[in-house]
C-alpha cells in the first residue's frame, strides 16, 4: 500500500503516547474546557481526538481521527453539552491507528462509562483472555477498552469501588480519566510512569495529563495525582484514596527530556528551565571547538540556549521549521524527491556558511532525521557539524507507552557514540549522560524509568506477546 504511506513521518523521534483530561463542572461550558485542554496537549497524540460529556444522566462520545481542530467545529462542541466531560489525544500505542480505538472508550457491560486512558497494560493479553472467557466482547483492540470493561462490568456500587478493585489487577503504565453518570474519576499506575496533575476551576476541579492543559483554560495546578492515587471529582467536591501504597515511584524520565511541553511544570519544575539546564550540563561534559550555536527547533530549542548560555558561544537560527506541517499523506513525486524535500526544515546558508556548527538536539530515535539535517547544513556550506543530544543513547524499546520503534532500528542499537557519528556524517557526536539528566531535573534514577536509556526496566523486561500490537494479533485468531 504506496497511496496513503506517510512521507515522511512527522518525527524521527519517539513518538508521543496520549492526553487526557477531565473536568466536573456544572455550571461550566464543560466541552469547550475539554476542546481546550486538549488543544493544549495535542502535542502528545495527532492521530485521533475525542470528547466525552455528560449531561442528566445521559453520556455522549464524539470522536474521530484528526488534530482536535479538525474533529471538532462549533455544532459539535455545542451537541456535547453537560456538567462534566473528558477527553482524549491519541497516538496509538497499544492497537493499531483505527477508528474504532479512537477514544474516549465508552461501553455499557452494567455500568455506563467512558474512558480515557494514557500508557500501556503489560498483562493485556492476559486480562483480554479473561474477559472473553466472562463473555465480553470487544470492539476495538487497545488496552484502554480493557479497562474500560473491567470497570464497566464490575458489580461494586461505586465507581470508585470498582477502581480500587480492579487497579490492582492491572500492570504496566495507565494514568486514567473515567466518566460515570455520577463522577469522574482520575487514577495513576502505582509506579507513576505517564503524567497526571490535579488542577481547580473555581470552586470545581479537574484533571489533565500535563500542567500547560490547566494554563490555556485559567484552571490553577495543585499538585501531581500520586501514583497508586485515585482522586474523585463529583458533586461533593474532590475526593482521593491511595489505593495502592509503598511500590517504587517509576516516572518516566523521557517526559522531562521531551515529551511533555516546555511549559508544563512536573516535580515542581518548569520543564524549559529543566531543559535549559540539561544544555549546559551537555556543555561542561562535552565541550567543543565552534563558531555557532544552532537548534533542532522547536524540541531542542531550550537545551541549544543552555549550551549556548554555558559555553559563551553565539547562538542563532540556522534551520527554520515548517511550523504549519503536522502529517502530510501526498506522496513528494519524483521530481521534489530528487530535490530533497525540504518539509519541514530548510537551512540558512547566510547563517551557517562558513561556520564551526554545534547542532543540539533533544534525542535520536533512528537517525534518518538527523542525517538529512547534518547533509543539509553541509550543503549551506557549513564548515563543521558537530551535533550535541540532550540525552543518552536510546538502546532499547518503551513498553510503558511511547512508540520507539524496534532495537534493530534504533541508530545505536550495536553501535559505539564513534560509530554513530559516522553513520551520520557529524564531524563529533556527544550525547548527555544519565547522570547529567538527573542533575538537570534534581532528581535520581530511583524515581524514574530509564529501561529506553538503560535497558533496567522497573517493572521487568514483559515479554515481546504484550507488544504493541499483541491484541490485534490475539484478535484476528481464532479461538482453539
Ligand atoms: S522506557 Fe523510556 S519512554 Fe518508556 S517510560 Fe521508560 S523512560 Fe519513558
Amino acid at each position: 500500500m504506496t497511496t496513503f504511506e506517510r512521507f515522511p513521518t512527522d518525527r524521527d523521534g519517539p513518538r508521543d503516547e496520549c492526553g487526557v483530561f477531565g473536568v466536573y463542572a456544572p455550571g461550566h461550558d464543560v466541552s469547550r474546557l475539554a476542546y481546550f485542554a486538549l488543544y493544549a496537549l495535542q502535542h502528545r497524540g495527532q492521530e485521533s481526538a475525542g470528547i466525552a460529556t455528560c449531561e442528566g444522566g445521559h453520556i455522549t462520545t464524539l470522536r474521530d481521527a484528526g488534530l482536535v481542530s479538525q474533529v471538532f467545529d462549533e455544532e459539535k462542541l455545542r451537541a456535547l453539552e453537560g456538567d462534566m466531560a473528558i477527553g482524549h489525544v491519541r497516538y496509538s500505542t497499544t492497537g493499531g491507528g483505527s477508528w474504532e480505538n479512537a477514544q474516549p472508550v465508552w461501553r455499557d457491560d452494567g455500568r455506563e462509562v467512558a474512558l480515557a486512558h494514557n500508557g500501556n497494560l503489560t498483562n493485556a493479553v492476559e486480562l483480554w483472555g479473561e474477559l472473553k472467557e466472562r463473555g465480553i466482547a470487544f470492539r476495538g483492540t487497545s488496552d484502554s477498552e480493557i479497562i474500560a470493561a473491567l470497570l464497566s462490568s464490575h458489580g461494586g456500587k461505586l465507581i470508585e469501588d470498582a477502581v480500587e478493585e480492579v487497579m490492582p489487577r492491572l500492570e504496566g503504565a495507565y494514568s486514567t480519566v473515567v466518566m460515570t453518570k455520577h463522577a469522574i474519576v482520575a487514577f495513576r499506575d502505582p509506579h507513576g510512569i505517564r503524567p497526571l496533575s490535579l488542577g481547580r476551576l473555581g470552586e470545581r476541579f479537574v484533571v489533565a495529563s500535563e500542567s500547560c492543559a490547566f494554563d490555556i483554560i485559567g484552571a490553577e495546578l495543585m499538585r501531581e495525582v500520586h501514583p497508586g492515587e485515585l482522586v474523585s471529582l463529583t458533586e461533593r467536591g474532590l475526593e482521593t484514596r491511595q489505593v495502592v501504597k509503598g511500590v517504587r515511584r517509576s516516572t518516566c524520565v523521557f517526559e522531562h527530556i521531551y515529551f511533555s511541553r516546555p511549559d508544563s511544570r512536573m516535580d515542581g519544575v518548569v520543564l524549559q528551565q529543566a531543559r535549559g539546564r540539561m544544555g549546559e550540563i551537555l556543555w561542561r561534559e562535552a565541550p567543543v571547538d565552534a563558531d555557532l550555536v544552532i537548534s533542532v527547533p522547536d524540541s531542542g530549542n531550550p537545551a541549544a540556549a543552555g549550551f549556548a548560555r554555558a559555553s559563551g558561544l553565539p547562538r542563532d537560527d540556522g534551520l527554520i521549521k515548517n511550523r504549519y506541517v503536522a502529517r502530510t499523506f501526498i506522496q513528494p513525486g519524483q521530481e521534489l524527491r530528487k530535490h530533497g524535500l525540504r518539509l519541514k526544515f530548510n537551512p540558512l546558508p547566510e547563517i551557517v556558511a562558513g561556520q564551526r556548527i554545534v547542532v543540539v538536539d533533544d534525542s535520536i530515535v533512528r537517525g534518518n532525521t538527523t542525517r538529512q539535517i547534518v547533509g543539509m547544513l553541509r550543503k549551506a556550506g557549513a564548515r563543521e557539524v558537530h551535533m550535541r543530544i540532550s540525552a543518552p543513547p536510546i538502546r532499547n524499546p518503551c513498553h510503558y507507552g511511547v512508540d520507539m520503534s524496534t532495537r534493530e532500528e534504533m541508530i545505536a542499537h550495536g553501535r559505539t557514540v564513534e560509530e554513530i557519528a559516522d553513520e551520520l556524517d557529524a564531524d563529533s557526536l556527544a550525547y548527555l549522560s544519565m547522570e547529567g539528566v538527573y542533575e538537570a531535573i534534581g532528581s535520581g534514577p530511583e524515581d524514574h524509568c530509564d529501561a529506553c536509556f538503560s535497558g533496567h526496566y522497573p517493572l521487568g523486561d514483559p515479554e515481546e506477546a504484550n507488544g504493541k500490537f499483541a491484541l490485534e494479533e490475539i484478535a484476528v485468531v481464532p479461538a482453539s
